[in-house]
């Protein structure tokens, strides 16, 4: 059995550095996909025993801050369609965005767990910022660094749990 792991949220919060920490397995297969999903890279990997595959979206932002918003909202709901579980990338560093409150109207409207992930809480005095992203209205939410690594165990074991 195995699962669909689906990575969303604004361009620069960090999702593509948590899909290469996520996939850590030398045999993760990473591959770009043609045609309407040209832009979201593909890989696997397992925790806690578990297996499932992983979506990392918004590629199309490499280089670039001009992105359309309907450009992600269009990715989330791609992902929101493929995915069985879906993260959510929040920035402790911007805080609270206009961009990340029109993706998470979108994710509340989903009837599949939805893991908000606060990135770059690097440091645990980064931790007390993260508070403002209950406001987003998707809960509880996991403080991770995707560049250290910290709180992405803890995150990984509530997401297996919801495939
Ligand atoms: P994406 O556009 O959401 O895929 O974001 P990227 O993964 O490309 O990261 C955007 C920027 O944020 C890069 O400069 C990363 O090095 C940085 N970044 C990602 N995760 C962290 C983190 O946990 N802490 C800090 N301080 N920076 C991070
Ligand atoms: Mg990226």
């Amino acid at each position: 059995m195995s699962g669909i792991v689906a990575i969303v949220g604004r361009p620069n919060v960090g999702k593509s550095t948590l899909f290469n920490r996520m996939i850590k397995r030398r045999d993760a297969i990473v591959d770009e996909m043609s045609g309407v999903t040209r832009d979201r890279h593909y890989g696997r990997s397992d925790w806690n025993g578990r297996e499932f595959s992983l979506i990392d979206t918004g590629g199309y932002v490499v280089g670039s801050e001009d992105i359309f918003e309907k450009e992600i909202d269009k990715q989330v709901e791609l992902a929101i369609d493929e995915a069985d579980v879906i993260v959510f990338v929040v920035d402790v560093e911007t805080g609270v965005t206009g961009m990340d409150e029109e993706v998470a109207q979108l994710l509340r409207q989903v009837d599949k767990p939805v893991f908000v992930a606060v990135n770059k809480v690097d440091n645990a005095m980064r931790a007390a910022d993260a508070v403002e992203f209950y406001a987003l209205g998707l809960g509880d939410y996991y403080t991770i660094s995707s560049i250290n690594g910290s709180g992405t165990g803890e995150l990984l074991d509530a997401v297996v749990e919801g495939l």
